[in-house]
């Protein structure tokens, strides 16, 4: 096996269990590893540390797949996958739903990979050069381990440029239709595997979809960056007075009334808006339009560091407005997916927002991605998902 060394000092993520090693940690590469290939990570003398994936276009140069000496091979994956699944099933062990992230990637200890299981179709990304050099094992092992034959890979997703890998989306066994029927709770959401959104439901929101539900009760609700309209049906299942979607996408609009439809809701008592969330907000506080409830669950305004400024002003911007839409007593439903936004900036952001917007607000709960999305604790990077429940007093 080809070793990896790593200069002095650059080591303490490695003991702290972090699956990654970024460039600037790499003193030396011995041979010439292909992308993806597995090798020895050790210390400048040569003393092992991990074994991992080598990745020589990525600045995250390494992937950790066991800290251990060990052989990584198809019978090491089918154990992590193995380990993952069972993970799952004993979560939902008495749950009806039949959507579920099977695999989380590093937070399952399978860098770079993703899985998704919507009923009887399972959806796949291999996000790392690491992953995509098991590809062919890891496939016929969730084919094995699932039972399920139908699998889709959604490997169409902006960070395989950064591993040097083309985008691909496509079936790669079984049958795959354009729409799947998921079930979650008491409802049933069509999904798009080929065309959505992610893998085509947001199934992070699962938890906080069931809690908003509980606030809805006979209150007229916003629901902003609605999609496929996962909060939309969940809050009419609630006895909402009325509900109003918004999105930016047509196509996800058109998904949401027909989930709506399939649930057994009448798409005419309920508002449909297709336009810019930031625009929409706008009109409706020129309209002097107000709502009991206001849900904001925005796309990722932050993928880098980078972007982290840019992203918190947008954050302020929709949550002042947001504010100001809520009737007295009313509840703001905040999210960020933003994994460079922290907990505490996002409160922060809040905080601003609700000082602009002239109100007192508290938090009413803490939300978070929903626990078929684990955040190994050693990845905080995995915790991606933060949201507040904030009611004005
Ligand atoms: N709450 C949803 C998921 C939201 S995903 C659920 O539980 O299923 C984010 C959504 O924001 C996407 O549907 C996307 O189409 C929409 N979106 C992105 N930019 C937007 C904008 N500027 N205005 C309105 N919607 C936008």
């Amino acid at each position: 096996m080809n070793k990896v060394y790593l200069k002095p000092g650059k080591t303490k993520a490695l003991a702290n269990q972090h699956p990654w090693v970024f460039s600037g940690a790499i003193q030396r590469v011995e041979g010439k590893p292909d992308n993806g290939e597995v090798v020895e990570i050790c210390t400048e003398k040569g003393e092992f540390l991990a074994v991992g994936a080598y990745s020589p276009f990525s600045q995250i140069r390494l992937r950790v797949w066991s800290f251990k000496k060990e052989k990584i091979n198809a019978d090491f994956i089918r154990r992590r996958i193995q380990n993952a699944i069972q993970r799952r099933k004993t979560q939902y062990e008495n749950s009806s739903d039949t959507a579920f992230r099977l695999v989380h990637g590093e937070s399952d200890l399978l860098p770079g990979l993703i899985v998704d299981q919507y009923d009887t179709v399972l959806v796949v990304q291999f996000l790392s050069s690491g992953a995509v050099y098991f590809r062919e094992a890891i496939l016929t092992i969730l084919k094995e381990e699932t039972g399920i034959h139908n699998i889709y890979e959604r490997s169409d997703v902006e960070v395989r440029s950064l591993e040097g890998l083309p985008k691909f989306s496509g079936v790669v066994s079984g049958d795959v239709p354009d729409e799947i029927i998921i079930r979650e709770d008491r409802y049933q959401f069509i999904v798009e595997a080929a065309g959505g959104q992610k893998t085509g439901f947001y199934l992070d929101q699962r938890d906080n979809r069931k809690l908003i539900g509980d606030y809805c009760k006979e209150k007229s609700v916003l629901n902003f960056f609605s999609f496929t309209g996962g909060f939309s049906v969940y809050a009419s299942g609630n006895g909402a007075s009325k509900v109003t979607s918004v999105d930016s996408s047509q196509p996800a609009m058109d998904l949401a009334k027909r989930n709506y439809e399939l649930n057994g809701y009448d798409v005419d008592r309920s508002e449909w808006v297709v336009g810019d969330a930031f625009q929409v907000l706008r009109n409706f506080r020129e309209a002097g339009r107000t709502f009991d409830v206001v849900i904001l669950d925005p796309p990722k305004f932050a993928s880098t560091a980078a972007q982290v400024k840019r992203a918190a002003r947008g954050y302020k911007d929709i949550n002042l407005l947001g504010f100001k839409l809520l009737n007295p007593g009313g509840v703001l439903v905040t999210f960020s997916c933003s994994g460079g936004i922290t907990d505490a900036l996002f409160q922060k952001i809040v905080a601003d927002a609700a000082l602009d917007a002239g109100v007192q607000a508290v938090i009413e709960r803490k939300l978070t991605q929903g626990r078929d999305h684990p955040v190994n604790l050693n990845f905080p990077e995995g915790s991606y998902l933060k949201g507040f429940v904030c009611r004005v007093i």
